[in-house]
């Protein structure tokens, strides 16, 4: 009986009240290329916040990019990877390169949620830096292809699990997070 209660324990205590890294546009956070946010409401995200779990963070701000901006994109046939390897580029709409700033951004975000000891991260999906199932195709016309932006490729790549913002419940009954 004894040996039950002790693995109940353990597999309790496995679900610790840790920190949650999130787009600060979802959190309302007017942030986005266009000057505006995506606030999302849900249960879960209020209790985390009430609890001070969240952290939140955008790769852009933090790569030095102002707001508003010119909408940026990783460039066609490219993936999110290709750009971490130094491989593509991501361009805004005028063709300027602004990847040193977007991978400045993405090693920010890891540091913020190594440093905050997040395993899980809640991004804003679509984003060239927070796409966590699609980004769009880098000919600037609203064609979306599968992929992550460059931000959920480089948590992903250090054991941070990315959930999109319409994934949250999800997270919620992830038996690491309570
Ligand atoms: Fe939101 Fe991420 Fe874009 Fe910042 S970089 S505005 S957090 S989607």
């Amino acid at each position: 009986m004894g040996h039950f209660l002790a693995i109940g324990y353990v597999i309790g205590y496995s679900r610790i009240m840790d920190k949650i890294l999130i787009s600060s546009c979802l959190m309302g956070q007017p942030v986005r290329y266009d000057g505006t946010a995506k606030p999302v409401a849900n249960p879960h995200l209020a209790r985390w916040l009430a609890a001070g779990r969240l952290i939140a963070f955008c790769p852009e701000i933090a790569g030095g990019f102002a707001v508003p901006r010119l909408p940026a994109e990783i460039e066609p046939e490219a993936v999110a990877q290709d750009v971490l390897n130094g491989a593509a580029r991501i361009l805004d709409s005028d063709g300027n390169d602004l990847t040193t700033g977007f991978l400045s951004g993405a090693q920010a975000a890891l540091i913020a949620a190594q440093k905050a000891g997040c395993r899980h991260a809640v991004l804003m999906d679509g984003s060239p830096s927070c796409g966590t199932s699609f980004v769009y195709n880098g000919q600037f016309d609203g064609t979306r292809k599968t992929g992550v932006g460059v931000t959920a490729a480089l948590l992903m790549q250090h054991g941070i699990t990315v959930w999109g913002q319409d994934q949250i419940n999800d997270l919620a009954a992830h038996p690491s997070v309570c």
